[in-house]
């Protein structure tokens, strides 16, 4: 058997240990879907927290909003989206599967041995057509083309629709932006690379609306305070890096446009991408609804239809950068067993870890399992923990290890003499003992880095 690829041992911790399932698995799955267990659940909300703490909560020029999937369709038809959202689509006539065309170098034909599209004599791949993206649904009962609806295929619209709403209900002022976090659906020809191209995923996006004349000075900001944040949570390698369009890449609106792209096991791929596009949405809004989006400066005695900078980035796609970036196999002396071995380690940044610290009895005797059970509740209070009494000590750091949690705190003889536990750093796996009435200030000062 050849030994698995990072990606492969990647997809299949994420199995068994909880933070990312095939969706409607026991039903032999449906291609691009993907369901986010225990562990990922809390890590996939960790990133969202994160980026909502870092550009709205602790930030005083940026709003949030949670708006509808479901929009009326001329959102998209102002958009471009109903027209121009679509990906060259061709068809194999032999195999009758089908490819996007600007991914017949990244594809693979379903005939063995395996190929790329169109290289077995036999396949005839057709010509590219239009395919849209996005996926129909109808309102109430009856299916016909005035009730149809799409699904959203990014959060932004329900941000440019609810521009006046925001000005109108807030006592914000230009420049400032409007946060979104929400689900994207996209109609992708191949779903692929684990989560990275799914059929329903999450974005998080802010429309930062300014000045024309400092839009430039804005987004030139934004792009360098995007690449920041995720070298901030841990993303330090040189796998993280800005791409800045080429002239001719750029859309006719666009003054400038960056993607922040992580080096994946398979290549260089998108996280985020950072767009000055000018007035383009709120002038395309205003047009199609009739509404008057413009924005009166009292100051300056000014009325203009702001630029706006939009730095728009994938959650689930992020969280696949940060578990790949964490991700490490490393040979090591076994703890009980002391033969060498392999742990497997996720290094998650603190602020991301699913599980904050993991409380343990070194036996389950002598009153260890009792005063371990009161740290660990205690620390309950602030932080998600974990307790676990069952098995080697030796075993439990590890299944912590590959968790990811960023300390673990065992009792042990010791305790009922000194009141002192041990606690154990993921990284370094060394161990300091640490009084237990200064455990929270140990977690605390560490955990809010
Ligand atoms: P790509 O070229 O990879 O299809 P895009 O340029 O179309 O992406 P945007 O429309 O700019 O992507 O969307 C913003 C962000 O949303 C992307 O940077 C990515 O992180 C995320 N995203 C887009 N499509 C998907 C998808 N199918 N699955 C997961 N995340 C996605």
């Amino acid at each position: 058997m050849p030994e698995p690829t990072i990606m492969e041992k990647i997809v299949s911790l994420c199995k068994r240990r909880g933070f990312i399932f095939e969706g409607s698995e026991i039903y032999g799955g449906l291609k691009g879907t993907w369901d986010y267990g225990p562990l990922g659940v809390e890590l996939l909300r960790n990133i969202k927290n994160a980026w909502w703490h870092d550009n709205v909560t602790a930030r005083e020029d940026i709003v949030g909003v949670d708006t509808s999937i479901l929009m009326h369709r001329t959102v998209w038809q102002a958009s471009g989206h109903e027209s121009n959202f679509t990906d060259p689509l061709v068809d194999c006539k032999t195999c009758k599967l089908r490819f996007c065309a600007d991914q017949i170098e990244e594809s693979q034909c379903g005939k063995k041995p395996s190929k790329k599209p169109g290289q077995h004599d036999e396949c005839q791949l057709t010509e590219a057509r239009k395919f849209n993206l996005m996926f129909k649904t109808f309102v109430g009962p009856v299916e016909e083309d005035a009730q149809m609806v799409y699904l959203r295929p990014e959060t932004a619209q329900g941000i440019f629709v609810n521009f006046k709403n925001v000005c109108d209900s807030t006592r914000i002022k230009l420049p400032f932006g409007i946060a979104q976090i929400g689900k994207s659906f996209r109609n992708e020809i191949t779903p692929k690379q684990f989560i990275f191209r799914s059929r329903e995923f999450e974005q998080m996006e802010i429309e930062f609306f300014c000045h024309p004349n400092t839009s430039r000075e804005w987004y030139e900001k934004w792009r360098d305070a995007r690449f920041e944040w995720y070298r901030k949570l841990g993303i330090k390698s040189d796998k993280l890096r800005l791409r800045e369009h080429a002239q001719d890449e750029l859309s006719h609106y666009s003054q400038g446009t960056s993607d922040i792209e992580y080096l994946f096991p398979w290549g260089w791929g998108e996280l985020e991408g950072i767009a000055h596009r000018g007035d383009y949405d709120l002038r395309q809004h205003q047009q199609f609804s009739g509404k008057d989006l413009s924005y009166f400066d009292d100051e300056k005695k000014e009325r203009f239809i702001p630029h706006v900078i939009e730095p728009s980035a994938g959650a689930t796609r992020s969280l696949l950068a940060f578990l790949c970036e964490a991700f490490e196999e490393q040979k090591i002396v076994d703890e009980d067993s002391k033969k060498e071995d392999v742990r497997t380690v996720l290094h998650f940044h603190p602020r991301l870890a699913p599980v904050k610290a993991a409380v343990f009895p070194l036996v389950r005797k002598d009153g260890m399992p009792e005063r371990a059970m009161a740290i660990y509740k205690d620390l309950q209070r602030n932080w998600p923990v974990f307790y676990d009494e069952k098995g080697a000590v030796g075993r439990r750091y590890r299944r912590q290890d590959e968790a990811g949690t960023p300390f673990c705190i065992t009792v042990d003889g010791q305790t009922a003499t000194d009141n002192t536990v041990t606690i154990r750093d993921r990284d370094s796996m060394q161990q300091q003992r640490v009084s237990c009435d200064k455990i929270h200030t140990y977690l605390f000062e560490r955990l809010n880095s």
